[in-house]
């Protein structure tokens, strides 16, 4: 069967924010506006995550998932969840890694935040093309110009509104889109009743000179465009949106978006620029693996290369067990054939592929090089690992995951959930790669390690509430505290295929004597997995 969506017509994207910024409202009214979610649901009380979490649990269908596929305007637009909480750098940075693009989700009120900061960065990293959604205009203290000068200032971000607002706090009523040169009255807060108007009178100065800021930015990536506009030739409509769209694809330009996701104003017009200005599979480089003799080689965003993948999240799930979610960056996979876990270098078999909507999952026949999917099967791979095609072995460029700093021993609180929470540690670990369980030669306790103390309260709720294992930890000690006395800087280049991970590729670190708990620090990205054990401490 042929391929639905073409290519060019897929966005690979991730909605980034401080909490409490609007993610969560955000998504919900993407999934809603693209038709596949039949209720906008009430997260305006308490932890907005968790209420996805109960709700997905009371009405058993998957809301929230490593990923959701959906519609607008005949594209397909995967939506990759990226956690929002700073103790899960390295959740985000697995997330960073597969997506294509990101929508920033900033406060009008709060506007760049030191998460926000932290997030930025790795997306930085990454070379993550963004554009931003300033949300909540309808609050008191919101104020658009002051984020995007926050974003100019905070994340030497190259901010240009697309948009301006009409109003703000209780009077934000409508969004003046700055390319078209029209505006759009939201006459309710349901977003059902929008009319498209002329400009305000008394805004069209102001608009005027953005236009003009705008239409600037935009000439400045294409020297031709540049002296036409020097020349004060009038650019056209589309000039100026593939001008902004070949910036922001190479991390130049962000352009800044404007709404209030809870009154339903501006998240459409905000989809129409993921369509527009974020980049699809075919634009983003090719990438680059290691083939079992060391040598390099490249993958790129087309079905007629090898199959290759990249699994970045593993999850229980309650109907068919473990989910595998992966992403396609070449070739056709089908269900029910062999694929090569080449971390592991283990055959697995794909039983099924699904593709998860809002409310439904469907099965799938096939996948295709750009999308993301969940495959059901997999028993030996965890988060990272590269799936590819048997015959034409890769490990493709990976994601770093650092050694737990923190540990506790564990124990339940009822000896005959010993074994009960065992097998839960497990799974949990299995999910997540910065998660380790083991059991201490001296003492027989359960030792759990992990990130940090948050980390590992959210391993021991989740066994309450997942699993129903009450358990007791103890007092937390930091990792490698006492080992690590000066900074060290080891290199090394390595190909031993067995093992398992970590023994594949080359790795640059250098060792730091941090604060307790910091650990150290990667010099070079680590191809394969964690650091081999004998370069850390102890040093003296
Ligand atoms: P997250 O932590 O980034 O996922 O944020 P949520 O989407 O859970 O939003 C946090 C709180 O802000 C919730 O109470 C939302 O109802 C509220 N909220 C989100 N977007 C808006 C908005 O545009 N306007 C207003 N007034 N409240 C909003």
């Amino acid at each position: 069967m042929p391929r639905k969506f073409p290519l060019e017509r897929t966005r690979n994207i991730g909605i980034m924010a401080h909490i409490d910024a609007g993610k969560t409202t955000t998504t919900e009214r993407i999934l809603f506006y693209t038709g596949v979610s039949h209720k906008i649901g009430e997260t305006h009380e308490g932890g907005a995550t968790m209420d996805w979490m109960e709700q997905e649990k009371e009405r058993g269908i998957t809301i929230t998932s490593a990923a959701t596929t959906c519609q607008w305007n005949n594209n397909r637009i995967n939506i990759i969840d990226t956690p929002g909480h700073v103790d899960f750098t390295v959740e985000v940075e697995r997330s960073l890694r597969v997506l294509d693009g990101a929508v920033a989700v900033f406060c009008a009120k709060g506007g760049v935040e030191p998460q926000s900061e932290n997030v930025w960065r790795q997306a930085d990293k990454y070379r993550v093309p963004r554009i931003a959604f300033v949300n909540k205009m309808d609050i008191l203290g919101a104020d658009f110009y002051n984020v995007v000068q926050m974003m100019k200032d905070r994340l030497g971000a190259n901010a240009v509104p697309v948009q301006l607002p009409i109003g703000k706090e209780e009077t934000f009523e409508g969004i003046i889109d700055l390319i078209e040169m029209n505006a759009r009255m939201y006459r309710d807060d349901l977003g059902q009743n929008i009319e498209i108007v002329d400009i305000p009178e008394d805004m069209m100065d102001l608009a005027q000179e953005w236009r003009e800021k705008l239409v600037e930015a935009a000439a400045e990536t294409d020297e031709e465009l540049m002296m036409r506009y020097l020349d004060g030739e009038e650019l056209t409509k589309e000039e100026i949106k593939a001008a902004i769209r070949k910036a922001v694809i190479a991390c130049e330009m962000n352009p800044v978006f404007c709404g209030s996701a809870y009154k339903n104003k501006g998240v459409q017009l905000m989809l129409d620029g993921v369509v527009d200005y974020m980049p699809a599979p075919t634009d983003i480089p090719a990438i680059k693996g290691i083939l079992p003799n060391g040598e390099e080689a490249e993958r790129h965003s087309c079905d007629e290369e090898p199959f290759s993948a990249l699994a970045f999240k593993i999850m229980a799930d309650p109907f068919v067990g473990k989910l595998a979610f992966f992403r396609v960056y070449s070739g056709v996979l089908n269900s029910g054939s062999y694929v090569l876990n080449a971390t592991k270098n283990k055959k697995e078999r794909i039983g099924r592929i699904l593709q998860m909507h809002a409310n439904s999952r469907e099965e799938i026949g096939e996948v295709y090089a750009g999308d993301i999917a969940a495959a059901v099967g997999l028993k030996d791979t965890t988060t990272g690992d590269t799936l590819c095609d048997p015959a034409h072995p890769i490990i493709l460029e990976s994601m770093e995951f650092p050694e737990p700093v923190i540990s506790v021993a564990i124990e339940p609180k009822s000896k005959a959930a010993q074994e009960k929470m065992g097998i839960a540690l497990q799974r949990l670990a299995e999910e997540d790669p910065t998660f380790r369980v083991r059991t201490d030669e001296e003492t027989g306790q359960t030792i759990i390690a992990g990130m940090g103390e948050l980390h590992l309260e959210i391993i021991v709720d989740r066994l309450l509430r997942e699993f129903k294992v009450e358990a007791n930890v103890g007092a937390p000690q930091v990792a490698y505290r006492e080992t690590i006395t000066k900074a060290v800087d080891v290199e090394h280049k390595y190909s031993k295929q067995s093992g398992g991970r970590g023994q594949y590729g080359h790795v640059k670190i250098r060792v730091m004597p941090q604060e307790p708990g910091a650990g150290y620090e990667f010099v070079n990205k680590v191809v394969g997995g964690a650091i081999p054990k004998e370069y850390i401490g102890p040093v003296d």
